[in-house]
């Protein structure tokens, strides 16, 4: 049974993270508008709250934990964003997380997971199944878990950022959004539904994984082998079961952009706008730059979903 999501959960959800989420800035570049022959509107989720959209989704599911969910605490596994969004999340309800996290997470998002308070538990992402080893452990502490992207509470969360793009840029053609296992993506669906029933709602996936693709493509969700690629918030090996019921009712198209655009989108945004946006916040924004996706004459909307990322990676990325 899958739940049949709308957009009046985003609203909700709006209700809920109001005055703890920060309204995050929509920014436009007339160099970027000039190289995408479009007029783009950047959603600036690399500034919200512990670095990316990701904390929508977690705060929006905690805030509707009962009082006995609340004394357990939450647990969750995540290779890194959502990892924070809990911790933090967490913290400001006052109530314990537990993090299972892959080794070979970035150093910084470990670091600012532990920093907020979260107990970090690591496993091997090419050899462990993290959604066992999640399981296994809320049914020990009795924890709730709390997917980073396969729960209905996650998804509308993480949809108030498209609703307040497209509350402040008005009427958008197109709307480009990054797509790992599909909270981000689905959330936004579900509120172009409510407030932009003609914009184009696409996901843009790095290619070495693109199993979004394949499974609008195909009509049921095609499973992956952990994708090789710098878009290291986007490493899922399948969209997820609430994530695909949205996904396909409303999103009109999938792409895929190298890990190569992605590191000349991530050089723009330094250098152009002065903004630090991790590889996989760039996805979005890669596909109008390189024409990836129809955009010529027309108002677009680009989620820029996060900006964490190491500083010596981010160096060793753009050459500096
Ligand atoms: C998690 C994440 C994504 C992908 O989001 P999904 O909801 O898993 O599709 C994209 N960008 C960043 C920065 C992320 O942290």
């Amino acid at each position: 049974m899958t739940t049949s999501l709308q957009y009046s959960d985003v609203e909700q959800a709006a209700a809920r993270i109001e005055g703890a989420a920060h309204r995050t800035p929509v920014l436009t570049s007339t160099t970027f508008d000039a190289r995408a022959n479009a007029n783009v509107f950047f959603k600036c989720e690399n500034v919200q709250r512990m670095g990316a959209f990701k904390f929508r989704g977690a705060y929006n599911a905690i805030a509707r934990f009962t009082d006995a969910q609340r004394a357990a605490g939450v647990l969750t596994f995540s290779s890194g964003n959502h990892a924070q969004a809990i911790a933090l999340s967490a913290r400001l309800a006052g109530i314990r997380a537990t993090i299972i996290m892959p080794k070979d997470a970035p150093a910084l998002k470990v670091q600012a997971t532990k920093e907020y308070g979260g107990e970090v538990i690591f496993y091997d992402r090419y050899t462990e199944n993290r959604e066992e080893i999640g399981r296994r452990l809320a049914e020990e502490r009795g924890m709730t878990l709390i997917p980073p992207y396969d729960h209905p509470d996650v998804i509308c969360g993480q949809g108030t950022a498209a609703k307040e793009l497209f509350e402040n840029a008005g009427p958008l053609d197109v709307l480009l959004v990054p797509l790992g296992g599909g909270g981000l993506l689905a959330g936004s669906a579900l509120a172009a539904s409510g407030l932009a029933p003609d914009c184009k709602v696409i996901g843009v996936e790095p290619e070495a994984g693109n199993d979004g693709q394949q499974s609008l493509r195909k009509g049921e969700i095609v499973h992956i082998g952990v994708p090789d690629t710098i878009a290291d918030g986007a490493m899922v090996t399948h969209i997820g079961t609430h994530n695909f019921e949205v996904i396909r009712r409303r999103v009109d198209d999938i792409v895929t952009v190298s890990d190569a655009q992605l590191v000349e989108t991530m050089k723009f945004f330094a250098e152009r706008m002065k903004m630090v946006v991790e590889p996989t916040g760039c996805l979005g924004a890669a596909a109008a730059l390189h024409g990836v996706t129809q955009v010529a004459g027309k108002r677009v909307g680009v989620l820029i979903s996060g900006g964490n990322v190491d500083l010596s990676r981010f160096a060793q990325l753009v050459g500096a």
